[in-house]
């Protein structure tokens, strides 16, 4: 079992199965109204170590944030906790708590952070925010998609 911090890593193959089952469903954005997009250098930090820690495998988590004057605070890591075990491929799992859930960050280990063809179904799927960061991993090589696969800017707080 790997902890980083609060944060528990999810496994790509397990968000996987979950969406596959249904068993997820991120929280719906267009409810909100906003018109701009920041994410606190808390989370953003956050990101670039995780995705480091998981080199040279990918990570996956949710992003947690709400509305706050017509801005989209993305302040939190949404996670799953999980406990490998010696005997299992899949260790006991808890369904994330997607209260709040904005939308999704993973790594790229590789040099591009544009969304695969797999990802772009992922986003579809999901409406919301998606974040990929590629390799070194440095806070500059995030970028927002929407749930088009369109780029969006955001700003640090
Ligand atoms: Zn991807």
């Amino acid at each position: 079992m790997r902890v980083v911090g609060f944060f528990g890593l999810i496994c790509m193959e397990w968000i996987k199965h979950w969406l596959a089952q249904g068993m997820i469903k991120l929280f719906d954005l267009e409810q909100f109204d906003y018109n701009s997009i920041s994410l606190t250098q808390e989370v953003l930090f956050s990101i670039t170590d995780l995705a480091r820690d998981c080199h040279p495998k990918e990570f996956l988590a949710f992003l947690g944030g709400s509305v706050k004057n017509k801005t989209l605070v993305i302040d939190k890591l949404l996670y799953q906790v999980y406990h490998a075990s010696e005997d299992s491929a899949f260790p006991e799992m808890h369904l994330p708590t997607l209260s709040g859930c904005v939308g999704s960050v993973h790594s790229h280990p590789g040099a591009s952070n544009r969304p695969s063809d797999a990802d772009l179904h992922f986003f579809d799927k999901n409406p919301g925010i998606h974040l990929i960061i590629k390799e070194p991993y440095k806070p500059h090589h995030v970028m927002a998609y929407d749930s088009k696969g369109r780029k969006i800017s955001f700003k640090i707080e």
